[in-house]
């Protein structure tokens, strides 16, 4: 078994610098509000070594970034992995011909698209996003990954909600966060 890269001084530092905005985009909901950690560069490329350091050497052949925040780790994170990235976007937004997946919010539904020859049959598939709430978005990336033939081999979120029980909507995947709330 490998050792746990999280250590506990790199979290913490990494926790202290994601700024909590109460009632944001609306009331009852903190937002985790990760554009501190962006600008600063230690902290963020420290977050794209701890993520990529826990995928080396699995075989991982594209990262799927979830709109929007998801795409700026996303990025770095295949870089570092030899991998190609995927932009998973809200409707209207992909030029090319989509497959879509649509998932539960508090209210209604949303749904995401991606390109669909974005992944390929057999590929090895990161799925990752900033926050991982209640689930619902990853678990609708998780099967566009799936449609498409490949095969998800983990979810990666920089910071879990582990009281909104994200980990239930995803069970059977692997699922690693660096924080949890
Ligand atoms: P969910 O589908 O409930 O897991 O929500 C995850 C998505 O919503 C992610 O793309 C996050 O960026 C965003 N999100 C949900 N809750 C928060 C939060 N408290 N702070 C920041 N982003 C959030």
């Amino acid at each position: 078994m490998k050792n746990d890269i999280r250590t506990p001084s790199a979290v913490e530092r990494l926790k202290e610098i994601i700024r909590d905005v109460p009632d944001f985009p609306k009331k009852g909901i903190v937002f985790k509000d990760i554009t501190p950690l962006l600008a600063d560069h230690a902290a963020f490329s420290e977050t794209v070594r701890l993520l990529a350091d826990n995928y080396k050497g699995r075989g991982i052949t594209k990262v799927m970034g979830i709109e929007a925040r998801g795409f700026i780790l996303a990025a770095p994170v295949a870089l570092a992995l030899g991998a190609g990235m995927v932009p998973v976007r809200k409707k209207g937004k992909l030029p090319y011909r989509t497959i879509s997946a649509s998932y539960s919010l508090e209210y209604g539904e949303d749904t995401l698209h991606v390109h669909e020859d974005a992944v390929g049959r057999g590929e090895k598939v990161l799925v990752l996003d900033d926050v991982l709430a209640t689930g619902g978005t990853a678990g609708a990336v998780c099967s566009l990954a799936e449609k498409l033939g490949g095969k998800v081999e983990s979810v990666a979120v920089l910071i879990e909600l582990g009281f909104l029980d994200g980990r239930k909507k995803l069970a059977g995947r692997d699922v690693f966060s660096l924080i949890k709330y």
